[in-house]
């Protein structure tokens, strides 16, 4: 398992989240060790896999978001446009987050489609390897 993208944080910011901000995935907590005594080795093992999944599916919007944000540039001239066009992942994950507020209330976090593919998978260590970038898509319906 690669772990040079793997940060630690312990920071107010991160007193409740762990998040993956590509290339980095930030994990809450002092160091490896001071989570593996919070959380065990088992449940540690499959949240950097968990991340790792997230890492993959943001490195693909990551080159998309480059393209369409060259594209936008170009063509509208638009700044915000721009921006959202290079956070493409950000802008989607939010949107799937907004409608299944009304699709399944306080259940629409955890049926956001990167968070489905992640939940899913996370338990299969061999995953990372068979996913394509996109394959998040497939759970936008599921
Ligand atoms: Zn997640």
């Amino acid at each position: 398992m690669k772990t040079k993208w793997i940060k630690y944080n312990n920071t107010i910011f991160m007193k409740k989240w762990n998040i993956t901000l590509f290339p980095f995935i930030f994990l809450r907590g002092k160091n490896k060790e001071d989570v593996i005594n919070r959380i065990g080795v088992k449940k540690y093992n499959r949240l950097v896999n968990h991340e790792m999944i997230h890492r993959k599916q943001q490195k693909g919007l990551f080159m998309f978001g480059v393209l369409l944000a060259a594209i936008i540039a170009i063509t509208t001239n638009s700044f915000i446009l721009t921006v959202l066009g290079h956070f493409i992942y950000y802008v989607i994950y939010i949107l799937n987050w907004v409608i299944n507020l009304f699709r399944y209330g306080n259940k629409a976090y955890v049926n956001i489609a990167m968070e489905k593919e992640a939940s899913m998978n996370n338990n299969d260590y061999e995953y990372i390897k068979k996913m394509k970038y996109f394959s998040w898509i497939r759970y936008l319906l599921k």
